[in-house]
């Protein structure tokens, strides 16, 4: 989950491994570090707990020459973050980052001491060190080979970059679970986990595929596939404009981000809706077919990502016909479960890179489900790679740990492929056209409610001394409440439930009193009448009330109860609207209780291990 770079070059690479870094950031981040080979061939390793200036502050104390290196941001798995666990770690003249988890690391280990290899670390990953170097050792081969016969002995998802100090004109790479894309420069190359770190050196770029090692240097790249024959992998010119360096006088990127979503919306929605119709042309002919034959849609996320495919349960069934299940992925991939016929299997990841949403896929694809459907961010990530069919958000790219625009795009597409899919069965013109109405009017309705930003931070001033809030909802509205939960939960640290407003009686109304916020999701609906008995019954137990309706919905403050009052929005988008003011609300809370808005504790951004 970490973040990887290296560099060979002809000259000093250590500002370029530590801005690589400060851009992978995002996937992990309690400890950094750095390996260089010096000019005359020494080893320099500097490694911090902590963020990545702290690793930046330290070389700028004592800065690095030399041009051939590798630097690693990490989210620990094995072994505490520390000083001595965090990475590079080194085995002789074995240097080694890696991201991931090596699953066998506790028999290779004893093997590896047994042969009297010391272990400085707890990690998992100091058994690569060591294997590699009894490897290159024991058989005096290259380190491109020793990397193939080392890695067939390893268990897991995971993804390295290796230098051997005696050879400084050679870096290797291995695949194995988690991404890795090579730089190419002129008279110098690259490597790293996402290409946003290396944006700054190159645009042109070689996406190493599942099971590939890479052996790179500065003007050459000889690439092995999972079955050790040598291939060529095509090059791509990556057209990313947006830079993840810039926060746009923004405070967060959350912040930033949460004000992207009407643009982002837009972007989601352009070339896809055509005289009042949805086109998803772009999915090719053969789509057109199965969606006919559809019968049932599994939906398999994690995180956000799961809440944004439960809200569309409501909307496959209700407004497309179509019965849906969803599922979490780490559920999903290790249950024995029964297959539906004729179910097109559908996942979504903002990275396209999460390590259980992508098994699911891999899982579904041997269980023969009718198509596979990915929903996702990154174009060039696996799970897009890997789907039948493909449907990007158009978020741009998103950096705070905490998703939002990623969030209501991923709403924004599923609601285009429920009128897709609704027509293919029995949804009228009328539906469809009132979908792509309510969906193009959204990025302005979205404005709107950005502008109770002030308000909604007033509100957050209540929250600072709170241990716990629970959220309610009802309809597809009460995923939306989970989603609220969550992104309180995520970056105050807050402990936040979220309940189907219905199911307050079966249990949690023990816990109301007068400390306990209740945070409902009131939309003007079918479901408000319901919700009003729900909202009483936390009123009747002094449980303290904040409820966001809409200016017609005829609840009035008092003192147990607070109305933020939105404007207008049409019923069928109301649930993506309706996610807005709870992202304020979590960001305005985090922001008074002082934490790490865009890199909450423990968490990391994109998830690449199971
Ligand atoms: N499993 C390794 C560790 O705990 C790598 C974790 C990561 O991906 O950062 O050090």
């Amino acid at each position: 989950m970490c973040g990887i770079v290296g560099a060979i070059a002809k000259r000093d690479i250590a500002e370029i491994l530590l801005e690589g870094l400060k851009r992978l950031e995002y996937r992990g981040y309690d400890s950094a570090g750095l390996a260089i080979i010096s000019p005359e061939g020494q080893l320099q390793r500097v490694r911090r707990v902590g963020k990545v200036k702290e690793l930046q502050d330290a070389i700028d104390d004592n800065p690095l020459s030399g041009y051939t290196g590798i630097a690693h941001t990490r989210w620990a798995t094995h072994g505490e973050p520390t000083e001595l666990n965090a990475h590079p770690h080194v085995s002789d003249f074995i240097v080694v980052v890696h991201n991931g988890i090596i699953e066998n690391f506790e028999p290779l280990r004893e093997m590896l001491i047994a042969k009297g290899y010391q272990f400085r670390s707890e990690t998992d990953t100091e058994v690569i060190a060591h294997l590699l170097h009894d490897t290159i050792t024991k058989e005096q081969c290259s380190l491109f080979t020793a990397v193939q016969l080392v890695i067939r002995q390893l268990k897991g998802a995971y993804g390295t970059v290796v230098m051997d100090t005696r050879n400084p004109d050679v870096l290797v790479a291995a695949r194995s679970g988690s991404p890795l894309v090579i730089g190419l420069g002129v008279g110098e190359n690259f490597i790293a986990s996402d290409q946003l770190a290396l944006l700054p050196v190159t645009r042109r770029f070689i996406f190493l595929e599942e099971g590939d090692i890479a052996e790179v240097t500065r003007r050459n790249i000889k690439i092995v596939d999972k079955n050790y024959q040598l291939v060529e992998r095509e090059q791509i010119e990556s057209d990313i404009k947006y830079d993840a360096g810039d926060k746009a006088g923004f405070r967060h990127y959350m912040q930033k981000e949460i004000y992207e979503q009407p643009i982002a919306i837009k972007n989601t929605l352009e070339n896809r809706i055509k005289h009042g119709l949805v086109d998803l042309s772009e999915l090719g002919g053969q789509a057109e077919n199965i969606f006919s034959k559809i019968e049932h849609i599994q939906i398999v996320a994690c995180g956000t990502a799961y809440n944004a495919g439960f809200i569309s349960r409501y909307w496959f069934e209700s407004l497309a016909g179509i019965p849906c299940d969803v599922e979490i992925a780490s559920e999903f991939r290790y249950r024995k479960r029964a297959k539906r016929k004729n179910s097109l299997f559908i996942t979504l990841s903002q990275s396209g890179e999460t390590a259980d949403t992508l098994a699911a896929l891999r899982l579904a694809k041997e269980l023969g489900y009718l198509s596979t459907m990915a929903i996702c961010n990154v174009a060039t990530s696996t799970l897009v790679r890997e789907a039948d069919l493909v449907l990007l958000t158009k978020a741009g790219t998103e950096v705070g740990v905490a998703s939002t625009k990623a969030f209501t795009t991923q709403l924004t597409v599923l609601m285009l492929l429920v009128a897709k899919l609704g027509r293919a069965h029995n949804m009228s013109e009328q539906t469809e056209k009132a979908i792509t109405h309510a969906l193009q009017a959204l990025p302005n309705r979205i404005e709107q409610v950005l502008t109770f930003d002030s308000q909604i931070e007033k509100l957050a001033a209540r929250f600072i001394d709170k241990q716990h809030a629970l959220f309610l909802g009802r309809g597809d509205e009460y995923p939306i409440a989970m989603e609220a939960a969550l992104k309180l939960k995520e970056i105050s640290y807050i402990h936040a439930e979220a309940y189907a407003a219905g199911e307050l009686k079966h249990g949690p109304l023990a816990l109301i009193d007068k400390e306990m916020p209740v945070i409902v999701m009131a939309p003007t609906n079918d479901l408000q009448e319901k919700l009003k008995s729900n909202i009483e019954e936390v009123r009747a137990r002094g449980g303290q009330l904040y409820i966001f309706a809409q200016e017609d919905s005829g609840f009035v403050s008092d003192d147990s109860m607070t109305i933020i009052s939105l404007p207008h929005v049409e019923e069928i988008t109301a649930a993506i609207y309706f996610t807005v003011p709870t992202q304020l609300l979590a960001y305005h809370v985090a922001l008074i209780k002082g934490t790490d808005v865009d890199q909450p504790r423990n968490l990391a951004k994109s998830v690449t291990v199971e």
